[in-house]
């Protein structure tokens, strides 16, 4: 069974309390905002999944979205043990905000599996992800709506995805899902998107605030997709990486660290905390280190009323979804910290998701200079509408972004009218 939700942090609610704030700001109409409040559209299911040795065991899953007035529903896949249908709830209206914020035709979806994806063998994890598809297929699908990874999730798991939508239709379904292997129709660029697109956002941010990113310091929690290569893309423009970490701890070095060492170390097996070239650091202490810009590219709420007035960063750049809780958000945000939110700074995932779908969809295929050309021409022009809007109106960057998705979705849901 999936644990009980804590109605007080119910990540549903906190997601709420944000849209209600933007369109109160907006002066949404009340019949377009019961809708907005709401998810569309949520599937869950139980099956059984055959362990190696032949014994079964039951496992939950969800596929949840939260609107589609713009377009197919888009979101990701998360294989983790606490998986609650209320996080999945949150992160597909997320979703729904993340693809409006940067200009995407698609609506937003969430979904994922209670499970530890690393206590599972490779064939265990196989049957799972296959039986999972089986079960959600009645709503996924190229127009309907087109899973991605996540935390626990990788460009293998797509592929026994896309394989196995592709076996039930009788023909290959490339845009079936995105963050494929390239060989069956994945995106050059796709893995190093959404670390891209974080370094991109958070360089022009830095620009626009007068901060010299060359020496700039910066930590990082988590060294997964998006934390790994924000690493590598920010190292490369000059900046000093200080300290990262993993779910087991960290590594700290005020003189930087080897990015592509610590990669290498990860790669095979490694934890960062393992690592010699530096002094071991809790993810605790990493959140409060003096540095120029903090990266939390791990879970949700890793920042919170209890150790927010201890984080120095000048620049909070959230790679993870909802790593700041409103409390923290409004602690930062009071003492002049630069937030640049997860709607925005880590949407370089989903924008190369769509590229993605577009070259399945025309079955031509884009070289990486070509993609990663695209990719900054979108978050480049998201953050500076997001930015204008901010200076505009006197808001922090959450709040203006938040009112532009909600403002975008709002216009579509509107006039579509209410069917019938
Ligand atoms: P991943 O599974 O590749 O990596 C996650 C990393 O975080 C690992 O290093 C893991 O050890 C670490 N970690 C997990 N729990 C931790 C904890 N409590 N403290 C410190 N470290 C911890 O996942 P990812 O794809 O890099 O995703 C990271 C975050 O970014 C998630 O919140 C995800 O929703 C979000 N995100 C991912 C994408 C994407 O396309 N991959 C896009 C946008 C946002």
């Amino acid at each position: 069974m999936p644990p009980v939700v804590d109605a007080r942090r119910s990540a549903l609610s906190i997601a709420q309390r944000q849209f209600d704030a933007a369109a109160d700001a907006l002066g949404l109409e009340d019949s377009v905002r019961k809708v907005l409040r709401e998810v569309k559209r949520e599937l869950v299911v139980h099956f059984p999944v055959e362990m190696d040795d032949g014994s079964f065991r039951l496992f939950t899953g969800f596929r949840v979205q939260h609107n589609i007035a713009r377009g197919p529903a888009k979101g990701g896949l998360r294989f983790h043990p606490g998986l609650t249908l209320d996080d999945v709830r949150a992160l597909a209206m997320y979703m729904t905000w993340k693809t409006a914020v940067v200009g995407l035709p698609f609506g937003g979806a969430k979904g994922g599996v209670v499970c530890e994806p690393r206590s599972l063998s490779d064939n265990e994890l196989e049957r799972l992800t296959r039986r999972f598809t089986t079960e959600i297929s009645l709503i996924v699908g190229p127009d309907r709506d087109i899973p991605a990874p996540d935390l626990g999730t990788d460009a293998h798991v797509m592929a026994w995805i896309m394989d196995t939508l592709s076996m039930h239709a009788g023909f290959s379904v490339p845009a079936s899902v995105t963050g494929k292997p390239t060989s069956i129709g994945g995106s050059e660029g796709r893995y190093t998107a959404p670390g891209r697109g974080l370094a991109l956002v958070t360089l022009q941010a830095m620009r626009d605030r007068g901060i010299d990113p060359s020496g700039a310091t910066v930590a990082i929690q988590g060294f997964g997709k998006v934390g790994s290569v924000s690493a590598q893309v920010l190292a490369e423009s000059g900046m000093t990486i200080v300290a990262v970490s993993d779910s087991r701890g960290g590594v700290h070095r005020s003189g930087g660290l080897d990015v592509e060492s610590l990669i290498a170390l990860r790669d095979e097996g490694g934890r960062v905390s393992e690592y010699g070239g530096g002094d071991r650091v809790t993810n605790e202490e990493l959140l409060e280190l003096d540095v120029d810009v903090l990266v939390p590219a791990a879970t949700e709420a890793q920042i919170n009323a209890h150790n927010a007035p201890a984080v120095r960063a000048r620049v909070i750049a959230e790679g993870a979804n909802a790593p700041l809780d409103p409390d923290a958000d409004a602690i930062l945000n009071d003492r002049g910290a630069l937030i640049l939110p997860d709607i925005l700074a880590n949407a370089g995932g989903v924008v190369v998701s769509y590229l993605e779908w577009v070259q399945d969809q025309q079955a031509y295929f884009w070289a990486a200079g070509e993609v990663n050309a695209r990719l900054r021409e979108v978050m480049v022009r998201s953050y500076q509408q997001v930015a204008a809007r901010a200076s505009e109106r006197g808001l922090p960057l959450r709040a203006a972004a938040m009112e532009l998705a909600v403002d975008t979705v709002a216009q579509a849901t509107a006039v579509r009218g209410i069917y019938p």
